[in-house]
């Protein structure tokens, strides 16, 4: 019984400082317009940096030829190639390989990573069948998705500003990606050219808009979290080139570097941010997305087993190990609907190591998933919130006019596999808008929307058209 109060207490003391209300949603909405308004200035210390990104131009559907994209930004990368047919053919042929990145890579050197990545390039390039064709005499073009900060000097140029997602390589950073994945490509002998860098959510933005015309903002919720979206170019005021004749440019937000002091931040956030590879930074990412949701709950357990002996009176050393739990576990628990929560009971025993657990430890241990994961949609759902306030779609037209329809692409593991966290995500949305708003707003699922609107993108930026 004694056990049970004080189960009880911390289960109820989590709930608390993981909160959510809507009403809490709105001002941190709030916040994150505020904070890309200061980014858009320039301002140096705003939370989320709003970097220009040269894109001033969507896919149109008239783009054509042969195109490769290669995207690194996670725990895969993918190569892609597409054959575009033009005007009213859209996409012809598309082929894509995915590799996983030796963990290794991720924490080696600059040479090894780009050497890794150009060598998967090459050996992609030489399946290329029959289905593709390249003109006579020309270069083949590539689409690079880096999903990392990168502050862009032109459409194929950038120096890395930071790694984030448990990437940590010396000598990068403040280093052109574009020129260090060429070297690198020439290593292999392999003749290409990088005509088009972008962020993951910008060619996901690309790839969306070319599916649908009335796409204005994609965001990602993979390994990590981030937002792009079109912007008038007149509302940049660090903007001191020409005005696009778009008049739009787009946006990288790096939402995921957002802080305020309103996001509920609890002490388990605190923790796992203070023994992070990048400690105060992307506070906001390491409460949204996959990379850290398993592990805010394997903390949450962590504490239900010392302070209240949840499982029993020793703590399970396995649960003591950062990250050993994954969000894909935990969204398996929590989907776990069966009657003994067998589920539940079969990834405690594998990844706790707990063999028998009682029904009752079984349904606190999926009710703490449900915890941390609607947390995050509802914050995620925020955001978008915040994008849509920005750009003046979060309500009905002053004018009393038709409200135009927005669609928002969507992309990345969490938001694709994860029903409980999307299903929340748009629940809250529509809550946040309202009924009449939130029936001209659509959400879709951009599937690798990045890899084929990167294609389109060096596309758009050939050397050729
Ligand atoms: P990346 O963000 O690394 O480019 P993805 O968009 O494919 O790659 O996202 C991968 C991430 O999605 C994983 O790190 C994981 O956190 C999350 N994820 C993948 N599958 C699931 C799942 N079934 N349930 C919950 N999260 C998942
Ligand atoms: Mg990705």
């Amino acid at each position: 019984a004694e056990r049970k109060r004080k189960v009880g207490a911390v289960i109820e003391d989590v709930e608390r400082t993981l909160s959510t209300p809507t009403a809490l949603l709105r001002s941190i909405a709030g916040d994150m317009v505020s904070e890309m308004e200061r980014g858009l200035r320039g301002d140096i210390h705003s939370a989320v940096k709003m970097l220009i990104t040269y894109v001033d131009n969507l896919p149109t559907g008239n783009e054509q030829g042969l195109f490769y994209a290669l995207d690194l930004g996670g725990t895969n990368f993918r190569v892609l190639r597409v054959q575009l047919g033009g005007k009213g053919k859209q996409v012809i042929h598309q082929q894509y390989n995915e590799v996983s990145i030796p963990p290794h890579l991720m924490v080696g050197t600059s040479m090894e990573l780009f050497d890794f990545i150009a060598a998967a390039l090459s050996k992609f390039v030489e399946t290329e069948g029959d289905d593709f064709h390249l003109p006579e005499g020309r270069q083949r073009e590539l689409g690079f998705t880096f999903s990392f900060p990168v502050n862009q000097t032109s459409i194929s140029s950038g120096t890395l500003i930071k790694w984030t997602k448990g990437f940590s390589i010396n000598g990068t950073v403040g280093e052109d990606v574009v020129s260090e994945l060429s070297k690198a490509m020439d290593r292999q002998g392999l003749d290409m050219r990088v005509t088009a860098l972008v962020n993951d959510t910008v060619g996901t933005l690309a790839g969306g808009r070319y599916a649908d015309n009335d796409v204005v903002a994609a965001i990602i919720l993979g390994t990590g979290t981030n937002a792009a979206y079109v912007e008038h170019a007149n509302a940049i005021p660090k903007w001191t080139g020409l005005l696009p004749k778009s008049g739009n440019m787009v946006i990288n937000t790096e939402w995921g570097s957002f802080k305020s002091d309103k996001l509920p931040l609890s002490e388990f956030d605190k923790a796992m941010d203070f023994e992070s590879l990048n400690p105060g930074e992307q506070i906001y990412e390491k409460m949204i997305s996959g990379m850290y949701l398993g592990e805010i709950v394997r903390r949450i357990l962590l504490k239900l087993a010392n302070d209240a002996s949840l499982f029993g009176n020793v703590v399970p050393p396995k649960l003591e190990q950062p990250f050993v739990l994954r969000t894909p576990d935990m969204s398996a628990m929590h989907h776990d609907s069966s009657h003994d929560l067998n589920i539940v009971g079969a990834k405690l025993k594998d990844i706790v190591g707990v063999a028998d657990t009682s029904l009752e430890v079984r349904y606190i241990a999926r009710h703490i998933c449900d915890i941390v994961a609607e947390r995050a949609a509802r914050l995620a759902a925020a955001g978008i919130f915040g994008i849509l306030k920005k750009l003046g779609r979060d309500k009905l037209p002053s004018s009393g006019g038709k409200m135009p329809r927005t669609a928002i692409a969507l992309d990345g593991g969490l938001y694709e596999h994860y029903r409980k966290f999307s299903s929340c995500l748009e629940s809250t949305l529509t809550d946040l808008l309202g009924e009449d708003v939130s029936s001209s707003v659509v959400t879709k699922l951009a599937n690798d929307g990045s890899g084929i609107g990167a294609a389109l993108l060096a596309a758009s930026h050939s050397q050729y058209a």
